[in-house]
């Protein structure tokens, strides 16, 4: 006789194999019916077990939030259901400033708030990054410094009664985290040479771990760039929460605000009420979105 569907939550992802977490703590090995793709760690998902260790994914449960990026290629989800991003630098290797404006406009795209780390604080070349950081802080993100190697305690409130999905370049420490706040995760720690100042990621799935009976922490693979053309440049827009209150304030009701007169965003930034680092991100990253348009449709 067919065993009945389950509800049960991903809890890992590697590849085209699927851990499913049971409401009673039981695990099973699961994978999709068909070729069915787009399963994230974090989904909640029906299955029909077929042994007592492995099942199939019949359906993906509707999510509360879905972070993703895009590459050339494809999409790649990165998190389902979380309810905010903990995104990792560190002063060394130097973290690219672009990443961070990417990371927190895929989070406020899906309306999620954002955390900001910044790990090996024990170096000396922290103070300047902290400066180079403060514009986030400004605008309002949390700016947690800490050393992940020595104490990890800063972080533990602000993960508290969250589903908290970690991102960040190779290298920022996110695995010496990961280990920090999880005995036993075994995330692969990776002495990585300063001198290559970059790597390969060796974590190559999604993992989620439970902090306690309400809190959870999904580990994701080392980032090196993070598209964002699945989004709308207006999408792009009001993920810069400076701009809000400006939005609908240009000349022209579907100004882009990139080389268009009478806008008032530009007029911000030349009045020094947003920050060009951050009106540069953002034209990066809509410039992307316009041209990979260009390409795909003509
Ligand atoms: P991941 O690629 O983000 O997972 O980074 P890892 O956790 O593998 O760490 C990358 C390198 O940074 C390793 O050599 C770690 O030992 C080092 N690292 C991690 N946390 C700290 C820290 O708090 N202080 C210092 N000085 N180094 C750290
Ligand atoms: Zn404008």
């Amino acid at each position: 006789m067919a065993e009945e569907r389950r509800v049960g939550r991903v809890v890992a992802a590697h590849g085209s194999r699927f851990e499913v977490e049971l409401a009673d703590g039981r695990r099973l090995s699961c994978v999709t019916r068909g070729k069915k793709t787009g399963v994230a760690c974090g989904d909640r998902v029906e299955i029909t077990p077929t042994s007592a260790e492995g099942g199939v994914i019949e359906r993906v449960l509707p999510r509360a939030s879905l972070l993703y990026r895009s590459d050339p290629q494809r999409q790649k989800i990165i998190a389902a259901n979380v309810t905010q991003g903990v995104l990792v630098v560190a002063a060394v290797p130097s973290f690219h400033e672009e990443i961070i404006n990417r990371v927190l406009v895929a989070l406020e795209a899906q309306q999620l708030k954002c955390v900001i780390v910044l790990n090996k604080a024990d170096l000396p070349e922290t103070a300047a990054a902290e400066e180079r950081l403060a514009l986030y802080r400004e605008l309002g993100y949390p700016l947690v410094r800490l050393s992940a190697k020595t104490d990890v305690s800063p972080l533990r409130p602000y993960l508290a009664r969250e589903v908290s999905v970690l991102v960040g370049q190779s290298g920022m420490g996110k695995s010496t985290l990961v280990n920090a706040l999880v005995p036993g995760a075994r995330a692969a720690t990776r002495e990585i040479s300063t001198a290559l100042d970059s790597g390969r990621h060796t974590t190559t799935h999604a993992t989620l771990y439970h902090l306690d009976a309400e809190s959870d922490l999904i580990d994701s693979p080392g980032l090196q760039e993070f598209g964002l053309h699945h989004l709308r440049p207006e999408d792009v827009a009001a993920a810069m929460r400076e701009f809000r209150p400006l939005l609908g304030h240009c000349r022209f009701h579907n100004c882009l605000h990139r080389v268009e007169p009478g806008c008032a965003i530009r007029e911000a930034v030349e009045a020094g009420r947003i920050s060009p680092r951050r009106f540069a991100a953002y034209q990066a990253i809509v410039g992307e979105i316009v041209d990979w348009r260009a390409r795909r449709y003509g």
